[in-house]
């Protein structure tokens, strides 16, 4: 199966099927599991081979090319209707590289949404600042802010998250390609919490698709990785940075990850199902001040989220703030959490749980996190692949102070 006719199939045959047969195109027979590739340097048989291995691309040395890194490459391209895709040990890797392919360097600008994941922020705020690259923050969901942005800086690359950590805030993917374009910038966007499941942003009008593969295409919690999905053209200086800085996504990792992503739509259809209920459910509870959902009639981009995630669901990813609580109270009901783990991730098969102002923005000042609207009180669930009745029940006793 090549990938043209994956692009025929609906996304649970491609995430079954996609990469199945990438890098062992020469032999006579197909394992139905690609195979794990560990070695770090190839030979040919005549050194005219390895030349032109060298000329063309091929594999000579793993840091330019490994064939189970390719094959998850050719599955995630496959899931993002992209062309290419380059992969990275981490999502902050992809990051970094998706920036510097797109000519973030000294003199040049870059707009990005304000709140996006903290170590996203970071990197802009403190890291490519101090390299003498102008980062203009706003808030991605208004237009005219981006539009003014990008008129006044001229920026190489305008960055947002599909649904904002941890706000859910929607970006209006097609409209913001529109300005991006208009002023000469290409639309990066990092698809880490909507996964290709709910919405492909390249056929939206993006540039540049990027992913923490550590939460949803992994699943499992057990992976480190990151994922940059564009056009064949664009790939060319992705792998650029990538020969020169090294920053690659080991085989196994790789295998690992084409292993999860098999089970990418069976996970995520019940992670939005389970997380809707949840949202609702969080909604009615008294101990509850406010709940941020994208498929809640009453969050701002309602409408947009229906409209860009076509029905498919709107997320695993629920976030809301406790009543009239700070730190203290936040800490004893997650302290009294039993089956729900309190823990730094999102989008594995467990329900994990995790206070934004002392991991995911840590790194943030108070008054930078009050800024974004992350306060005190506010806790985000990504709910996992459990029965959503055993979440209830967790999240009521743990909200229970009375209750043993
Ligand atoms: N982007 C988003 C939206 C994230 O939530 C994260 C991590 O939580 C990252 C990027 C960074 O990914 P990684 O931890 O794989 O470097």
């Amino acid at each position: 199966m090549n990938q043209k006719s994956l692009a025929d199939w609906a996304m649970e045959t491609r995430a079954v099927h996609a990469g199945r047969t990438a890098g062992d195109r020469e032999s006579r027979y197909i394992p139905t599991v690609p195979p794990i590739h560990p070695s770090v340097t190839y030979s040919y048989g005549r050194m005219e081979d390895l030349d032109e291995a060298f000329a063309a691309g091929g594999y000579v040395y793993t840091r330019h090319g490994n064939p189970t890194v390719a094959a998850l490459e050719e599955a995630v391209a496959a899931l993002e209707d992209g062309e290419a895709a380059v992969a990275f040990a981490s999502g902050m890797a992809a990051i970094h590289a998706a920036l510097l392919a797109a000519g973030a360097r000294a003199g040049a600008a870059v707009v990005a949404a304000r709140d996006l994941y903290g170590a996203t922020y970071l990197l802009l705020d403190r890291l490519l600042r101090s390299q003498g690259v102008t980062v203009r923050f706003v808030d991605g969901t208004d237009r005219a802010e981006v539009e003014a942005a990008c008129a006044e800086v001229r920026p190489v690359a305008l960055l947002v998250e599909t649904v904002s950590n941890p706000l859910l805030k929607v970006a209006d993917l097609p409209a913001l390609a529109e300005i991006a374009h208009r002023h000469g910038a290409a639309l990066l966007v990092d698809n880490t919490f909507a996964t290709p499941y709910l919405v492909r942003p390249l056929a939206l009008g993006a540039d540049v698709v990027i992913h923490s593969a550590t939460k949803y295409l992994g699943g499992h919690g057990d992976i480190l990785a990151g994922v940059v999905v564009t056009s064949a053209a664009r790939r060319e200086g992705l792998m650029e940075v990538l020969k020169t800085t090294g920053a690659n996504l080991g085989p196994l990792e790789a295998w690992l990850l084409l292993r999860g992503l098999r089970t990418l739509v069976l996970r995520v259809e019940r992670q939005c199902a389970s997380a809707l209920a949840l949202a609702r459910w969080l909604e009615t509870h008294p101990r509850i001040r406010r709940v941020f959902y994208p498929g809640l009639p009453a969050h701002p981009q309602h409408e947009l989220a229906a409209r860009l995630f076509g029905g498919r669901g709107f997320g695993g990813i629920v976030t809301f703030e406790l009543r009239d609580a700070g730190r203290e109270e936040v800490f004893r009901f997650m302290d009294r959490l039993r089956l729900c783990i309190p823990a730094t991730s999102l989008g594995d098969v467990q329900t994990l749980v995790l206070y934004p102002a002392h991991s995911s923005h840590r790194g943030l000042s108070p008054e930078e996190r009050a800024a974004l609207g992350i306060t005190d009180g506010m806790v985000r669930i990504s709910v996992g692949i459990e029965a959503v009745e055993d979440i209830q029940a967790d999240l009521e006793r743990a909200l229970s102070p009375h209750r043993k």
